[in-house]
């Protein structure tokens, strides 16, 4: 590789390449550290998942996957209930969110286009999507608790972006408030665009909700992950669940660019994994009992814990920066994610792991981070 990360730019890249702002994921360390910084699963997928997986690496590898992904998509609506028609399957949903900010917000050459509306503190690859697409779009300020105000998102624009539950905040709002704002959004013929990444780990989604036979609600779309609550960050499968007609427009945006991109044994994973509801039931009991408990002791302590509704928590230590606190835990073996947003600046967010993990965490946390004074 003659390019690498970090390298100057060249005078073979194009304007395009030159304006990018790429999304920077999660360190993935090579060292043996208690990794708390990317949101995965600390609980393994179930052995069903497993054995399908291997039940696809036989000589079928030969030929392309079924590029409709079929049998992911019958297990994604039978789980949700749902028609096959209204979902669409991608490579990851960080693949899926990139389709649909290309494929329903107007860019910014188009003089009609307004700004999109997403939280100034949410993931942080919507406006890297949105720079992406040459998208106008306006980060609106969260509420003083770090909530997302819904008055905020009913105005005349782009579309709606929203995560929920939050990230990195972890907080939830109710799925009423969601549909306020895509009812309001409707009636201009705007999208909303719900990023249920964490919704299984909360109480509030509204995918009960999109196919209500009594209102249209065909302009908002869902997307979700197998990458946290199903413990499938290593297979790269997402999926989006809107009307028939939205996922027309994500498949021809795909098929203009990679027809194939869930492989075989991706497929056979994702349709096991969709099709087992008790194991997933389970564990995702457990991160939330565990969630719970740590954001009581860490209360104990005189942290600052905003009310998670994730499988992560977002915390401020007593005395210490964030930066400080991050690398403290570092020093002690522990791996958290901690952002550079000025306003988020004095925050960590640290993934839910095991019950053993999290009373290592614990344990740091309350002796002060002693190796790091
Ligand atoms: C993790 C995450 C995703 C991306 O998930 P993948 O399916 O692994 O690409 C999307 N949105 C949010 C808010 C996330 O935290």
């Amino acid at each position: 590789m003659i390019l690498s990360m970090g390298s100057t730019k060249s005078r073979f890249w194009n304007s395009r390449v030159n304006n990018l702002a790429p999304y920077i994921p999660g360190e993935q360390p090579k060292e043996q550290l208690i990794k708390l910084n990317t949101n995965e699963n600390p609980y393994p997928p179930p052995p069903d998942v497993l054995h399908a997986m291997s039940r696809a690496l036989n000589e079928k590898l030969r030929l392309y996957p079924d590029p409709c992904c079929t049998e992911v998509r019958e297990a994604v609506a039978r789980r949700y209930s749902v028609e096959e028609n209204q979902v669409f399957i991608g490579n990851g949903s960080d693949e899926v969110l990139a389709f649909a900010f290309g494929a329903f917000f107007e860019s910014a050459e188009n003089s009609n286009a307004r700004p999109i509306l997403f939280p100034e503190i949410s993931y942080s690859f919507y406006p890297v999507f949105a720079k992406l697409w040459n998208l106008p779009y306006t980060a609106i300020p969260l509420g003083r608790e770090w909530e997302i105000k819904p008055e905020d998102y009913v105005i005349n624009a782009g579309g709606v972006v929203l995560a929920n539950p939050n990230a990195p905040t972890g907080i939830s709002i109710k799925a009423r408030d969601i549909l306020d704002i895509a009812d309001f959004h409707l009636a201009h013929n705007k999208l909303v665009l719900v990023d249920e990444a964490y919704a299984d780990f909360s109480d509030d989604t509204i995918l009960p909700y999109i196919n209500d036979p009594l209102v249209s609600r065909d302009n908002i779309l869902v997307v979700r992950t197998l990458s946290k609550s199903y413990s499938l960050a290593g297979l790269r499968v997402g999926f989006a669940i809107g009307s028939g007609a939205l996922i027309t427009a994500l498949e021809s945006l795909r098929d203009s660019f990679n027809s194939y991109t869930i492989d075989r044994v991706a497929q056979a994973g994702a349709a096991a994994a969709l099709s087992n509801t008790a194991y997933y039931a389970e564990i995702t009991k457990k991160i939330i009992a565990t969630r719970e408990r740590i954001s009581k002791e860490l209360l104990k302590l005189h942290f600052t814990v905003l009310p998670s509704s994730a499988n992560f928590i977002f915390i401020k230590h007593p005395v210490m920066s964030g930066e400080d606190f991050f690398l403290g835990l570092r020093k002690n073996g522990i791996l958290v994610r901690h952002f550079k947003h000025d306003k988020i600046v004095d925050f960590v967010r640290v993934t839910i792991g095991t019950d053993k993990d999290m009373d290592i965490f614990l344990e740091i946390c309350s002796a002060g981070i002693k190796s790091a004074q």
